[in-house]
């Protein structure tokens, strides 16, 4: 079979990511069809090169020395309604396809479950990695499975919620079994109706200084879209990864002691895991707003590090080690990276 796989050579890593920093990419491959993966690993393997899956680079940040590898880019499309019980809608994305693009196709059917995600960057398939979420939504939540290629098995599988090990900002495909799977679709069933239960705290401040009562999905929609435009930055304009840190797990055991010390540190149970609040941690040390070799600790958000004028990435991890030490000296307490690199 002649197989036809747009193939480039020598691509700045800048280019395909958010933060824009970073040396070259040996080869990039667009995945357009899911054979296409099938040939991107067998052309790495020929070359003896590793590889690394990009969707729209929104949680990537390139290091300096480039990578001499495959990038295999997801451009896999198509957005299919499955099933419809009256109450609940299910609903395929092709990974390629932008998450902000699945929550527009979700909201103009009135389904909850996804809107309060409007407007986070990035691919579909990237979404289940890091169980993306904001304002109280995760795609954990209401996802049922994922399609992917297992580089292991070398064939396609389907992985339930339940083996992908949901918890705040991990999964499976970025813990034990990092880098093994394609996601290649993902599927989630959503709910006719209103968003449910309490609303995030921002949020509902937007709707009641703007008079509004109703809580439909698009009206949801909206008001996430306004309230993340006035804080978070816009990465087709400013370069960024969004969030930098993590928030910080502590053992139920600490809480205690943290309280004690710190009497306003904001300390959330998620899921599971207590979470201590990155961005307070950060503003704290004095270091919002601050330019740090280059890199802006966000004025808005002090969780989101801007690349304003940073050569390199050399800069960025010095910029980070101060933060990182600001927070230590301050709290005893590690921030984490939450971007991945390549
Ligand atoms: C301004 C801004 C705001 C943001 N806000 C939020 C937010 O509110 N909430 C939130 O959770 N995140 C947020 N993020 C982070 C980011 O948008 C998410 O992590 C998103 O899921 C990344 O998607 P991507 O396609 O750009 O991922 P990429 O950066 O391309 O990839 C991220 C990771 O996923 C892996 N991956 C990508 N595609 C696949 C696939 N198909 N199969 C297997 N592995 C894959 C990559 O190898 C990499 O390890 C924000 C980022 C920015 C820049």
């Amino acid at each position: 079979m002649i197989v036809y796989m747009k193939i480039r050579e020598n691509v700045p890593i800048a280019e395909l990511t958010t933060m824009r920093m970073g040396g070259f990419a040996r080869y990039v491959v667009e995945i357009t069809t899911v054979n296409d993966i099938v040939e991107a690993y067998k052309f790495a393997d020929e070359k003896g090169l590793p590889t690394y899956i990009l969707g729209g680079g929104s949680n990537t940040i390139g290091r300096d020395e480039g990578f001499d590898g495959v990038i295999l880019l997801n451009k896999l499309r198509g957005i299919d309604v499955l099933g419809d019980d009256g109450e609940t809608v299910t609903v395929q994305a092709m990974a390629g396809e932008k998450l902000d693009d699945l929550a527009a196709f979700t909201v103009e059917r009135d389904l909850t479950g996804i809107e309060a995600m409007s407007a986070i960057p990035g691919t579909v398939g990237a979404a289940p990695v890091q169980n993306v979420g904001a304002y109280g939504q995760d795609i954990g939540a209401v996802l049922v499975s994922v399609e992917a290629f297992d580089t292991e098995l070398r064939d396609f599988i389907t992985l339930s919620v339940k083996e992908l090990g949901f918890r705040y900002r991990r999964s499976i495909l970025n813990s034990d079994m990092k880098k093994r799977f394609f996601v290649t679709a993902v599927t989630v069933r959503l709910r006719r109706g209103e968003i449910a239960g309490e609303l995030y705290r921002s949020l509902q401040a937007y709707l009641d200084e703007n008079g509004i009562a109703d809580r439909r999905p698009a009206t949801i929609r909206d008001a996430v879209i306004a309230v993340r435009a006035g804080k978070i930055p816009n990465p087709m304009k400013i370069a960024s990864s969004g969030s930098f840190f993590k928030n910080v797990s502590v053992d139920e055991a600490e809480i205690d002691g943290l309280r004690a010390k710190f009497p306003n540190i904001p300390i959330y149970k998620i899921g599971e895991s207590w979470e201590v609040a990155a961005g307070w941690l950060i503003e704290q040390t004095g270091l919002k707003g601050q330019l740090l070799h280059g890199m802006r600790v966000s004025d808005k958000a002090a969780l989101i590090l801007i690349n304003e004028s940073a050569g390199n990435y050399a800069d960025l991890a010095a910029a980070r080690a101060a933060i990182v030490a600001a927070v230590r000296d301050k709290f005893g307490l590690e921030l984490e990276q939450e971007p991945e690199e390549i």
